[in-house]
């Protein structure tokens, strides 16, 4: 620390990104001060409760465990948090399938599915069993996923430059060549029922993590995440202040000298790491016409993954007919609609996500009850009308969402009957809330944009540098993709900006 600091760094925002750099950080010796806005650590991956309900804000369940548990440990955190897997299907007119199993048997069920397209399917799987080696622990050797250190294991032979041309592939692409039917390029090129859009790279990625690795549900939920970075974090010696946002990142002669509160108290640090996102700390944090164009550009103009609605339900399971459901996670579209553009707000030919979310863990709903959640993606800019300022709204909005919600719930009687009837409960979550309760940039959920192309702009894979020496971020939107999904991406990223200021 110098003379001038009063804290070696400060850490703005205790979500998942923030709270591991904290966390590392003071585990390091080094004086650290934690802002958090809301008046409980956790950011996005809070639960908050209805009735006797424990709902997600954010995450359900996440991939690479292995890489969340390594750096708690590296941290100090004892052994003994227990995972445990989550399956995922996928139910359309066109096709009913439990996508989480093995590659290997995916691959024969589909074969059997569409005979026709056998030579494609060998084809596709052989080229993605190929390339997931490459994907699968890239941070561990890829130069661009690492700031500081050695790579932990050694460099595949022709392996940058193989991953860096799948970077530059679109998985369309890929699935036009190996398919001829629109479902199975939707299928196997984007894990949906919609077309694809990602890199093949990212592509190999998710089947890694949806049918190999596992996507898992830790114990107590991401909360027992939260609280075991935050218990290391105070036994080191940390300071938190909840309820405290972050007005201004102080600059001066291009270096950060610290913050400035809400309530315009003045705090000095060497090192200033933010877990708010680039968009909103380089327009509202941060007030210097000294950044470089190029990337003020790049920050402005790619966009951020869109936002979705979200219902929260308690229902009376007793009501409610799950036999279609074959995994706690359906991906579901009840109607397909080919070429023909679909108003916002009918749900009847959108893909969206049901979740058993009371089969990950009974405790999330009290007793001879069920909590079932649905996801539909949805844009920013289709509410954006109802918002007349920060938490507040037109008349109407609460009895609008509402009716928006029991259209999803109609929807989903296709997958669920009974469901409407059976509900007890009812919390619906828009754009709106990701934007005013989780401090998210027009509500994005998932780091920068899924459109590849677009993300090659941005100045890097790993964006936890920047333009000032001493200003570091850090959570989902401190990597151009989620490469080791949202989660550890957030924790990865975090960990790393610890490093680089340790290692300076
Ligand atoms: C609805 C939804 C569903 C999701 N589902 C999944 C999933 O199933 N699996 C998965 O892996 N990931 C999922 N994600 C992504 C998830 O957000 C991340 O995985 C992870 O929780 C993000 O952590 P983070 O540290 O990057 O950010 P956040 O959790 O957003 O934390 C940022 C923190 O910074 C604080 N902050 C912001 N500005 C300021 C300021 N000016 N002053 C002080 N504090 C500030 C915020 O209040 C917040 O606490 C989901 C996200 C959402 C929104």
């Amino acid at each position: 620390m110098t003379a001038h600091s009063d804290f070696d760094a400060i850490v703005i925002g205790a979500g998942l990104g923030g709270l591991t750099c904290a966390a590392k950080l003071a585990s390091r010796g080094r004086h650290v001060l934690l802002l958090e806005r809301k008046p409980h650590t956790g950011g996005t991956s809070f639960h908050f409760f209805r009735q006797g309900f424990s709902f997600p804000m954010g995450p359900l369940s996440f991939s690479h465990p292995n890489v969340v548990l390594s750096i708690l440990k590296e941290i100090g955190a004892p052994d003994g948090l227990d995972f445990k897997r989550s399956h995922f299907q996928l139910l359309t007119p066109d096709l009913d399938i439990v996508m989480s199993k093995p590659l290997p048997e995916l691959e024969e069920s589909l074969c059997k599915k569409f005979p026709g397209e056998i030579s494609g399917i060998r084809e596709f799987f052989s080229r993605i069993k190929g390339i997931m080696p490459l994907t699968h622990e890239r941070h561990t050797w890829h130069p661009d996923y690492r700031l500081t250190g050695d790579p932990s294991s050694p460099v595949p032979e022709g392996g940058i430059r193989a991953l860096d041309e799948c970077d530059r592939i679109l998985a369309k692409d890929i699935a036009e060549d190996f398919f001829g039917d629109q479902t199975l390029r939707n299928f196997l090129g984007n894990q949906s029922s919609n077309a694809p859009r990602m890199s093949l790279s990212y592509l190999a990625s998710m089947w890694d993590v949806m049918s190999e690795t596992g996507i898992w549900y830790p114990e107590g939920g991401t909360p027992r995440l939260t609280s075991i970075l935050h218990n290391l974090f105070n036994n080191f010696g940390g300071e938190t202040q909840v309820a405290t946002p972050v007005d201004k990142i102080r600059v001066h002669k291009g270096r950060i000298e610290g913050v400035v509160t809400d309530d315009q108290k003045i705090i000095r640090s060497d090192w200033v790491v933010s877990n708010a996102d680039p968009k909103t700390v380089f327009s509202t944090l941060i007030s210097s016409d000294t950044l470089p164009e190029a990337f003020c550009h790049a920050v402005r103009t790619i966009p951020y993954t869109p936002s979705e609605m979200c219902v929260y339900l308690g229902v009376d399971p007793t009501q409610v007919d799950f036999s279609r459901m074959r995994a706690p996670h359906v991906f579901y579209r009840k109607k397909i609609q080919v070429n023909a553009s679909v108003p916002p707000f009918d749900f009847d030919y959108r893909e969206f996500e049901v979740c058993l979310w009371s089969k990950k863990d009974p405790q999330n709903a009290p007793d001879g009850k069920a909590a079932v959640i649905l996801r539909s993606g949805m844009a920013y800019d289709l509410v954006d009308e109802w918002r007349t300022g920060h938490r507040q709204r037109k008349s109407g909005y609460k009895e609008w969402k509402l009716d928006q919600a029991r259209r999803l719930v109609r929807t989903a009687e296709g997958l669920l009957p009974g469901l409407e009837k059976s509900i007890t409960t009812i919390e619906v979550a828009t754009p709106l809330t990701y934007r005013d309760w989780g401090y998210r940039y027009k509500g994005s959920l998932a780091g920068w944009t899924w459109q590849s192309a677009r993300a090659q702009g941005l100045p890097g894979k790993l964006l936890i540098t920047t333009p000032f020496p001493n200003l570091l971020l850090a959570g989902i939107f401190a990597a151009s993709e989620l490469f080791l999904g949202g989660v550890p991406t957030a924790m990865y990223t975090g960990s790393q900006a610890a490093d680089f200021i340790l290692d300076s």
